[in-house]
């Protein structure tokens, strides 16, 4: 086998440059634990951004995989598969919602969402077709494509690639106020996340979500809730709306609902939205295939039997309350829900990070300063303390 440096250079060489991966590769992986070809193990407390919620390899849902694959892997949506239908009535039964439209990453359901808001405008609230306008947050991280980064703030996601999808405005992340204020006849949605992931883990005041809530009712506006990365236990909650009892008309939901081993995203809202789209509308050839379909079912059975939001609310605590207690002057804000936790420095986090994943700890600062904690929820406390040591000993050095 090739030695990890080896490797390393082999990807560089001929992959486009758009990301920047720490030196390190996963050769093979188990839950919580990740080994490289040298076979030095490290704990994964990125979780591929929240989308390991089960830990790599959960037995059962390779068990779903493995017996969907002797069956049936891919029909297209031109015929009815046998494991679609039950996809779609665990999905509502868990979001409360009457409809979902799947599709496979997290972007496509950030689109099918904006998709979802103009059609409902034009058709539903009578907005003109072309007029609909859509606010997001600034900070916001929504995904790739050119109509979702037509909605970013970041420079970075944006240099070089306009012209971008007109009507959408900015306004300020957990700032109420400007959201009222940015709405016009022609608003047909609001769209955020919960609390903003690779922003920094940034928790908006308390309150916040339910003032969106009554003001994009007040309004005939939609509150599209993006829990990519918060949904399925992460934050201590099924989803992370509920620490404010707010429920949304539309959740986009991604990552861990394909259970670590499948893209799978869908969108969920209630008939009278969702019902905007007739055959040709919309979709997608791999959105719904019978092995995504398996193994989110399966997936969602654990979270809810094995009560995946009290295990992320209890380990979470424990964690946080253990990051606290480290000494390290250039720590200015430990904050995060359930076990999703960042670690803001004063300054850049990168040498710590490195330092990290030395000691054994993969780990990724986002937005410079912030190193983000978000391990599988499958992490038991033994583990927490184990790379809890280490943490200390990097941070604290
Ligand atoms: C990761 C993420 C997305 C995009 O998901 P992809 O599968 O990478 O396209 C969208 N919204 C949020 C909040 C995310 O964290």
């Amino acid at each position: 086998m090739l030695s990890s440096k080896q490797i390393i250079e082999k990807t560089k060489k001929i992959g486009a440059a758009n990301y920047k991966p720490k030196d390190v590769v996963i050769e093979h992986a188990s839950g919580v634990m990740v080994y490289n070809p040298e076979g030095e193990q490290f704990f994964d407390m990125l979780s591929a951004y929240s989308a390991h919620n089960f830990g790599h390899l959960h037995p059962e849902i390779v068990a779903a995989a493995k017996e969907q694959r002797d069956k049936v892997t891919l029909t297209s949506r031109a015929f009815h598969n046998a494991v679609l239908g039950d996809f779609y009535e665990r999905l509502s039964q868990l979001t409360g919602k009457e409809m979902v439209l799947p599709m496979n990453t997290g972007a496509e359901a950030v689109e099918t969402a904006l998709k979802t808001a103009r059609r409902w405008g034009n058709f539903v609230k009578g907005v003109p077709d072309g007029q609909q306008e859509i606010i997001a947050c600034g900070n916001n991280f929504h995904g790739r494509t050119i109509s979702v980064i037509s909605m970013s703030t970041d420079e970075t996601a944006r240099k070089g690639f306009g012209p971008f999808t007109p009507g959408i405005k900015i306004v300020k992340f957990g700032d109420a106020r400007a959201l009222e204020d940015a709405i016009t006849e022609n608003t047909v949605a609001f769209i955020a996340e919960p609390i903003q992931g690779e922003a920094g883990v940034i928790l908006p005041p308390e309150g916040y979500l339910k003032k969106v809530r009554e003001i994009c009712t007040k309004h005939n506006v939609l509150y599209i809730d993006d829990e990519v990365q918060t949904g399925f236990a992460r934050t201590g909650r099924m989803f992370a709306v509920e620490y404010e009892a707010v429920v949304p008309d539309i959740f986009v939901l991604g990552k861990a609902l394909g259970g670590g081993i499948m893209p799978v995203s869908a969108i969920a809202a209630d008939r009278e939205i969702l019902s905007v789209f007739e055959p040709g509308s919309h979709g997608s050839t791999f959105g719904g295939n019978p092995l995504g379909c398996a193994v989110a079912l399966k997936a969602m059975d654990i979270v809810i039997r094995d009560n995946y939001p009290k295990l992320a609310l209890e380990k979470g605590k424990y964690f946080m309350d253990k990051l606290r207690t480290i000494r390290n002057p250039k720590i200015i804000d430990i904050r995060g829900k359930g076990l999703l936790i960042g670690v803001e420095f004063c300054c850049p986090a990168e040498g710590y990070v490195n330092e990290l994943i030395r000691g054994g700890v993969l780990a990724k600062e986002t937005h410079e300063r912030t190193i983000r904690f978000a391990p599988p929820i499958i992490i038991t406390y033994e583990q927490i303390d184990k790379a809890f040591e280490i943490i200390k000993s990097v941070l604290e050095a």
